[in-house]
């Protein structure tokens, strides 16, 4: 009756890289590679031995700082932005501005791929 499955989202469940298209009938995908599948399973398996509910996560205090700081940094720039544009919104300026959001955001990135890596620094 319902078409939801279609829309699944075909990604990986370990790493959230997208699935390659799955040709035929049978159980779906959920990881990209026997790797993430064996690292899923583990962090599952060890998520049980210290009690954790499955939407528990544990990070680095340090990742979560440097994070912290990032989102300060943008908060920062929407807020200039959102007052410079309000003065003028002149076509360097919305450049000038743009730029800034950017470069105030471009950071976060890296962090992204630092959490995922499970990265500390
Ligand atoms: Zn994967």
């Amino acid at each position: 009756m319902s078409d939801r499955g279609k829309e699944r989202s075909e990604v990986c469940a370990w790493c959230g890289a997208r699935l390659p298209a799955q040709a035929g009938a049978g159980r779906p995908r959920r990881y990209c590679r026997r790797s993430c599948r064996q690292r899923d399973f583990e962090a599952r398996k060890r998520a049980r031995e210290l009690g954790l509910a499955e939407s528990d996560l544990i990070v680095a205090r340090k990742a979560v700082e440097g994070l912290d700081d990032i989102l300060f940094v943008l908060a920062c720039a929407i807020s200039d932005v959102e007052g410079d544009i309000a003065l003028d919104a002149s076509p360097q300026q919305l450049r000038r501005s743009l730029e800034w959001l950017l470069e105030a955001a471009r950071p976060l990135v890296g962090a992204s791929e630092r959490l995922r890596s499970g990265a500390s620094d």
